[in-house]
């Protein structure tokens, strides 16, 4: 890693702007292929225009969160999820004045490694490559933007900050380096679970998997509809629905922010925070009430006779490619038969069917396997 320099404009901004516990951008570790200052932006705004730019961010347009794009178009995408996530993590992060700029990066980053067809796409690959060391969508963002993308003639990848990437590469896994313990990475992590909780019920009522009633045992929500009620009497189902939606956004984000307002004045660096024992996150009551949220979503809309429908296709068309492409590698895109040798066939072929949209998986299924330059 070479640590890039900062212009002094953005230390003498962040020096006023953040908390003393955030990340500064002059301490980045900075990047493994050494490049110049930007006069006008940071490291982690860079990062983020990176991301934005590349082609597995646009590919999330087009790549499911929970609801394929045969339901409608009402639901959330990958890419909206994303959006929703950023834009919570950023008012986390303002409220606690981290340092936004990284925390942007990290959210707009945090999804890219998913394959087509969601969890149910990563399980079937992993399953593709069980003897090849597995696949794992944290892993494979981690591929995608130190190899997979391209950007520079001098390097392969986006070239991001050590925090930006070990913020992705190590989320969601036990094993955990000093700085996949800044605040500002665990604040997307907050972000993420409170837009998917959310927006998932929205969804699952919009297509019609859940009515309003059957949400009357989930506490999270039973409450959250009683202080709306309690507000705006007479409200029609979707009004009311959108206004519970609302309330669930804003007393998860006000939950976080209480909690770790308790403990974050008292850090006064950096160091602080990698040694501190707490960890941003909701309070006994909340956790448990969207865990109690999260089964009953397991139960009644991620196992949805509907969606088991969609995952079975979703799951044998991506198994059959992965066959068909190993069989006959010499048809896969100029970009990937160049990897061919280093990386081997079956992580090479991995590597480019995780990278699909869904819809481009079912194309590309529907034509017998036979690829092209997405
Ligand atoms: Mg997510």
């Amino acid at each position: 890693m070479t640590a890039t320099p900062v212009p002094q404009w953005l230390v003498e901004r962040e020096a006023a702007l953040l908390a003393p516990y955030a990340m500064q951008s002059a301490d980045s570790a900075g990047r493994r292929h050494a490049e110049s200052a930007h006069t006008y932006r940071g490291p982690y705004q860079r990062d983020r225009d990176r991301i934005i730019h590349s082609a597995a961010f646009r590919r999330l347009a087009h790549k499911m969160q929970v609801f394929t794009g045969d339901l409608g178009d009402y639901h959330r995408t990958r890419l909206t999820h994303t959006l929703e996530v950023a834009s919570i993590a950023r008012t986390l992060a303002r409220a606690l004045r981290l340092n936004e700029d990284l925390v942007e990066a990290l959210a707009l980053a945090h999804d890219l490694g998913h394959p087509p067809f969601g969890h149910a796409g990563e399980e079937t690959l992993d399953e593709c490559v069980a003897g090849y060391g597995g696949f794992n969508h944290n892993r494979h963002a981690l591929r995608l933007v130190e190899e997979l993308e391209i950007r520079y003639q001098e390097f392969p990848g986006l070239n991001l900050t050590r925090e930006v990437l070990e913020g992705q590469g190590f989320r969601g896994e036990k094993e955990c380096s000093v700085s996949a313990r800044l605040l500002e990475i665990q604040i997307v992590d907050a972000a993420d679970s409170i837009a998917y909780d959310s927006h998932d019920v929205d969804d699952a009522l919009e297509l019609e998997l859940l009515e309003l009633a059957d949400l009357g045992g989930v506490t999270i929500w039973r409450d959250a509809r009683r202080r709306v009620e309690k507000r705006w009497a007479n409200l029609d189902d979707v009004r009311l629905r959108l206004a519970v939606v609302h309330e669930l956004i804003d007393l998860q984000v006000s939950d976080v922010l209480l909690q770790a307002k308790s403990w974050v004045d008292a850090l006064k660096s950096v160091e602080d925070v990698v040694n501190s024992p707490s960890r941003i996150g909701f309070s006994n009551d909340i956790e448990q009430q969207k865990a109690e949220l999260e089964q009953f979503l397991f139960d009644a809309v991620y196992r949805h006779p509907k969606l088991l429908a969609m995952r079975e296709k979703a799951q044998s068309a991506l198994a059959e490619m992965f066959v068909a492409f190993v069989r006959e590698p010499e048809r896969l895109p100029s970009g990937f038969r160049n990897r061919l040798v280093s990386e081997g066939v079956e992580r090479t072929v991995t590597d480019y069917i995780a990278g699909m949209t869904d819809r481009f998986a079912m194309q590309t299924h529907e034509r017998g396997g036979c690829g092209g330059d997405q």
